[in-house]
């Protein structure tokens, strides 16, 4: 008789809910642990490029996804007053141009997975654990509230300052990288239109605004600064550190810091870009999965990585595959070993971040500024005139994955 495996899953984001959705679809009974109290809806338009995109496709979420797109129809560079210093058309494949052609709210592919999944997978939210005991032939986890789950496997997809991770594997090296970002959704106005304007200041400081489908519009301000920890401060303190950076700013930073106040705060996440790497990503049966395993800091690969490592892990664990068969502890180790050899490659890849390329991207001085503002002028024309070329050169490498083929046997 074949038993039913169960896994845990810690952290209903894009990593947990995809690999829920894949383990599900294998025959395993899934339970996901999120530790704020409901499906998180912050956070900005997100790319989902090549593989990732091909994972979708495999989830069958391909056409749901851009049904909740945002319909942004490119990327804007502006000047103080507004004008364009450049413009890059959407992309039109699986990972051409600044916008991809699938492009969606962070939040949305989370509910559009969440509700695939929440027939087949146990969601806890307000949840978390606090406690792990590994016994050889399974895992039980001690929860905040007290109770006690048994697991054939524990999965911490918490992404980049996951706790739980330090329970088992504590020797995360977190690299910052200079590079805060926070994201506001705030009122949609007249003026806003559907393309995702960005505007640079001295200081390294830009302020950029994007179209939703939500009848908003996501504010994304992103600044380099030596202080670390920022990302740690209370919502009150992160609030203090933008005004205080972006009281003298132009163009519509003054609308954004003004939508902090709005009587509701609009919604605020925080991130201090960060790079998480580990000697490894599993010990004994628990394993981490996303940015808790591989942040790869600021280039919008983290959920196309997490889409991949999600089918990836599945696919390796899954009764049915051509490569494993993890009916014991032995098989559930090579199953582990096997998910990290596929995906060290391609997290290399995308963490090779050079901390010269995030200078460029956000200069310090007026001059530099004038500088980028002519570069970008530059390369907006030529990608009019040589625009298929330019988008492959400006690729992102975690596109190049190719996904092995695992059978479904559920
Ligand atoms: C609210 C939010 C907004 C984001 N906005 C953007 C964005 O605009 N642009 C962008 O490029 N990336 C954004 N990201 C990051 C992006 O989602 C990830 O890089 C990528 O999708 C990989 O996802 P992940 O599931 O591995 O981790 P994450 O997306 O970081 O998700 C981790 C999940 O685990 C939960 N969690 C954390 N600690 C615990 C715990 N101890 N117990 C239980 N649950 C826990 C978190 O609440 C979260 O839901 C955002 C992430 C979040 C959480």
């Amino acid at each position: 008789m074949v038993m039913t495996r169960h896994a845990l899953i810690s952290g209903a984001s894009i990593a947990g809910p995809a690999l829920a959705h894949q383990l599900a679809a294998r025959g395993w009974r899934t339970t996901v642990v999120e530790r704020a109290p409901r499906l998180r809806d912050e956070g900005q338009n997100i790319d989902v490029r090549g593989a990732g995109r091909e994972v979708l496709r495999r989830m069958d979420l391909e056409d749901a996804a851009p049904a909740a797109g945002t319909g942004e129809v490119g990327l804007r560079f502006v000047d103080d007053d507004g004008a364009a210093v450049a413009e890059f058309p959407a992309g039109r494949g699986d990972s051409a141009g600044g916008t991809a052609e699938m492009e969606i709210l962070r939040g949305e592919l989370s509910r559009l997975i969440h509700e695939r999944t929440r027939d087949t997978t146990e969601y806890r939210f307000d949840e978390q654990i606090r406690e792990l005991t590994d016994h050889g032939d399974g895992v039980t986890a001690r929860l905040a509230g007290g109770e006690e789950i048994d697991a054939d496997l524990v999965v911490v997809a918490e992404g980049t300052r996951s706790r739980t991770r330090d329970l088992v594997l504590p020797d995360a090296e977190v690299t910052e990288l200079g590079l805060q970002v926070a994201y506001l959704t705030i009122p949609r106005t007249n003026d806003d239109d559907r393309w995702w304007r960005w505007h640079s200041a001295p200081g390294s400081r830009s302020t950029s605004l994007r179209p939703d489908n939500r009848g908003t519009t996501r504010a994304m301000l992103a600044f380099l600064s030596d202080v670390r920890g920022l990302g740690e401060l209370d919502r009150d303190a992160q609030v203090t550190v933008l005004r205080r950076t972006y009281a003298d700013v132009g163009w519509q930073a003054p609308r954004v810091l003004a939508a902090l106040d709005a009587d509701e705060g609009a919604s605020l996440y925080f991130d201090a870009v960060a790079q998480i790497r580990l000697p490894r990503w599993s010990t004994g049966r628990t394993v981490l999965l996303g940015d808790a395993a591989w942040a790869t800091g600021p280039f919008g690969t983290g959920t196309t990585l997490a889409l991949v490592g999600a089918y990836v892990l599945a696919g390796e664990l899954g009764a049915g595959s051509d490569t494993a068969d993890t009916s014991d502890t032995a098989d559930t180790a090579t199953a582990l070993a096997r998910y990290e050899e596929r995906m060290r490659p391609f997290v290399a890849r995308s963490q090779d971040v050079k901390p010269a390329a995030l200078r460029a991207m956000n200069p310090r001085s007026a001059a530099g500024l004038a500088v980028q503002r002519r570069v970008l002028g530059l390369a907006g024309s030529l990608s009019s005139v040589f625009g298929g070329v330019l988008e492959k050169l400006s690729s992102p490498r975690a596109e190049a994955v190719q996904l092995p083929d695992y059978r479904l046997t559920a």
